[in-house]
């Protein structure tokens, strides 16, 4: 498999350092609001590299973080009168729901940024003892002209006039000493730690390093996180790891890349800005939006719009009936191609290692698809076909995660029968009643010619 590594700007083979473990640290959510469609793309991506991993028989093990404490969950928990905990905890809910509805794995763990503390003031410790880092009245900070590889990942080049920011967000423009850790002041309330520094709160990149060293090791696989982590809260990453260990702290980095609605950034003043759940109230199918994601290379800014989202629904409709559908096709009929089926595969397979392109992964699936839609036309196919043709789509999903279990309640089943009897009468009357029923439910009814009736759980 090969991948493009940010640091080396290069596409690399993939190598990793144990066969036994491939180690995986994915910048997690910000728990202080609904994760937006921009944040989810990358999300998808995590799973993506996760399960395409595994497929090609490595053991990957990952780290997800939950962002729990920081200038904006404190912010927003205050403006809403409830603890820190509270907040963060509701919003950690949703984000996996979120993550369910996306068939999304996730992650080996989820460790959160305030489970971590004792081991952020241990690096923050050393750091100061090594002369990386310095105390000020309002907090502790990184010198980043004492290490000498600042910007090896991004380009930024270090400001030696010792400008200090204390803002966990800042951009390029502003390269300075960050913050590693926050001293109390009173508009912090109750939101503080004593680990044997001045009371007071991490900054939000010592909480990766910490979480990263703790839960995978001093040098991992594999760092990822959205294009716009990439300055500052990577290099930082980067800079407190490698001063605290000595070694380097992570062999690839990957960043995919933005989403944008209707060609612009997305923006809550633009009126362009979606969560999952207001794609769900329009009513399409979370799954529909994974396949938009898929669609495009992870590294290729994505151009998201309702119109665009609508068409991956009907596909996916398509791709389902197909699917679903090859179920009803008997297999007792003539043996097909059976190269075909191996040649889609073969696609599959070479897209995911060149550089995980989805894109022409997805190619390889479509060829399948039809396959399966030129079986349904045949109405009966040879079992062994059938066979190869349902572990291939398997095969293939298992990467994907496009598919959902399909399974039909007693209570649609009865519906449906009832469906059958008036169509038998010509009652059609009857039949679109209980038709539209049956949509209510949640269930579509696709008539198959000469296989009869396929239902299919719908999510829109
Ligand atoms: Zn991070």
């Amino acid at each position: 498999m090969e991948i493009y590594n940010t640091l080396s700007r290069k596409v690399e083979k993939f190598q990793p350092i144990k066969a036994s473990r491939t180690t995986l640290y994915c910048c997690g959510p910000t728990v202080y609001n609904f994760v937006h469609i921009g944040n989810l793309r990358t999300f998808i991506f995590y799973d993506i590299l996760k399960r395409a991993l595994r497929y090609k028989g490595y053991k990957p093990f990952q780290v997800i973080n939950l962002t729990d404490v920081d200038d904006k969950t404190i912010e927003n928990s205050k403006a809403t009168g409830v603890t820190l905990r509270e907040y963060t905890e509701l919003y950690t809910k949703y984000f996996f729901e979120d993550m369910e509805k996306l068939n999304i794995e996730g992650a080996d763990v989820y460790p959160k940024a305030t489970d971590n503390i004792n081991e952020m003031a241990t690096i923050i410790k050393s750091l100061i003892k090594k002369g990386y880092a310095y105390e000020k009245d309002d907090g502790i900070y990184y010198s980043i002209e004492k290490f000498a590889d600042y910007g090896k990942l991004s380009g930024a080049k270090p400001s030696t006039d010792g400008v200090r920011v204390k803002k966990d967000e800042y951009d390029k423009e502003n390269v300075a000493d960050f913050a590693l850790w926050k001293k109390w002041s009173p508009e912090d309330g109750e939101i503080f730690w004593d680990p044997g520094l001045p009371k007071g709160r991490p900054g939000w990149h010592i909480e990766c390093s910490a979480m990263s060293m703790r839960y995978l090791g001093e040098t991992i696989d594999i760092h990822s996180g959205g294009v716009d982590l990439m300055f500052p809260h990577h290099e930082n990453e980067i800079a407190q790891s490698e001063a605290y260990t000595g070694k380097k702290f992570v062999n690839y980095w990957l960043h995919p890349e933005h989403l944008l609605v209707n060609g612009q950034k997305m923006s809550k003043s633009l009126k362009n800005f979606y969560t999952l759940r207001d794609l769900e109230q329009m009513g399409f199918d979370p799954l529909a939006f994974r396949l938009l994601v898929l669609d495009s290379h992870y590294r290729s800014r994505l151009d998201f719009s309702l119109e665009s989202l609508g068409k991956y629904a009907d596909t996916l409709k398509r791709v389902y009936i197909a699917v679903y559908g090859l179920d009803l096709v008997k297999d007792d009929g003539e043996d097909q191609d059976l190269n075909a089926i191996e040649r889609a595969v073969d696609r599959f397979d070479s897209a995911l290692d060149n550089d995980l392109d989805t894109h022409s992964a997805l190619v390889g699936f479509f060829e399948f698809v039809d396959l399966a839609n030129e079986a349904i036309k045949k109405k009966a196919v040879s079992k062994r076909y059938k066979d190869e043709l349902k572990l291939a789509i398997n095969k293939m999903d298992s990467v994907l995660g496009l598919l959902r279990v399909n399974d039909v309640p007693p209570d649609v089943k009865a519906m449906l029968a009832k469906r059958e009897e008036a169509r038998r009468r010509s009652d059609w009357n009857t039949a679109d009643l209980i038709r539209d029923e049956i949509k209510n439910k949640g269930f579509d009814v696709v008539d198959l010619e000469g296989l009869g009736p396929l239902i299919l759980k719908t999510l829109n």
